[in-house]
């Protein structure tokens, strides 16, 4: 099977309603006698049936399935859930934060240290990780480290952080940075773990991706402080022109979202206070 990325671990990138520049989103299928189906994301008919020769074939290997996986609540993560929910009688998992933002219900409510044995040695462990979205998990199979990483972070695109859905740029950057922990732990342990993210191709080397998020994260976080505190920029549009002047105005509104959010972590971390949509120095 093509889709095999490891023994016991298979990848479809199925298309979506997904952020440009991605267009598709990763479902992983993980497990030994039972098998977890991680992200089943598409809404389209096409796509579902690529899943479903592929779910078919598996358990026509004499393999049965255990659950679903939904990472977190994002329209773009959760297209097949219920209805291969219902087509197989199988539970869907997911953290109580996810469930209570979907439109549809979760049978089985888990979190951080939560596990499955799937057999054939495959435990899957859910590692709470919000930030992005307040229920999100990454789900990591213990056999072949491989880990579903969802929107935590990308292979193509970038990670949005937007307030208005319940994301947080401070819980973001501390599951990013406790994660890059995580797998150096095992990188120590002589293991190599490697991530699916929801968008675009494996990542295996997770750790360098992390810590990559984290610096731009703060380089740009540097640059809106420095706005505002030596700068003297006070309104919301002229901190955002002065923290994004290397990118193209067309994503502004984009930048908008990610200028909220580290204003908002700024004030949590009392170096600003908001004076309408903009900020001042706290000390100011
Ligand atoms: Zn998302």
């Amino acid at each position: 099977m093509t889709a095999g990325i490891a023994e016991g671990a298979w990848v479809l990138n199925l298309d979506t309603p997904t952020l440009p520049p991605a267009t598709a989103t990763n479902t992983l299928i993980v497990g030994g006698d039972r098998l977890l189906i991680i992200e089943p994301a598409t809404p389209h008919a096409r796509e579902q049936a690529r899943l479903d020769a592929l779910i078919a074939s598996l358990l026509a290997d004499g393999r049965a399935l255990a659950g679903i996986v939904v990472t977190h609540h994002h329209v773009d993560h959760i297209g097949y859930a219920p209805a291969l929910r219902d087509r197989h009688e199988i539970p869907i998992f997911a953290h109580p934060q996810t469930a209570s933002r979907l439109d549809f219900p979760i049978d089985t409510h888990i979190d951080e240290g939560w596990t499955i044995d799937l057999g054939e040695g495959h435990v899957v462990e859910a590692l709470f990780t919000p930030g992005h979205a307040p229920g999100h998990l990454v789900v990591w199979d213990r056999k072949t480290n491989i880990a579903h990483a969802g929107d935590l972070v990308a292979g193509e695109g970038t990670i949005l952080v937007d307030v208005s859905d319940g994301g947080d740029m401070g819980v973001y950057l501390d599951s990013l940075r406790r994660m890059a922990a995580h797998v150096r732990a095992h990188q120590a342990d002589g293991q190599s773990p490697s991530f699916v993210p929801a968008h675009g191709p494996v990542l295996d080397d997770p750790v360098a991706v992390l810590e990559h998020y984290v610096s731009h994260r703060l380089a740009r976080e540097a640059k809106i402080r420095r706005a505002v505190v030596e700068g003297g920029r006070r309104a919301f549009l002229g901190i955002l022109a002065a923290a994004y002047d290397d990118v193209p105005k067309k994503l502004w509104p984009i930048a908008a979202m990610s200028v909220e959010a580290h204003l908002r972590k700024l004030v949590a971390d009392g170096e600003l206070v908001r004076v309408g949509k903009g900020a001042r120095p706290a000390a100011g």
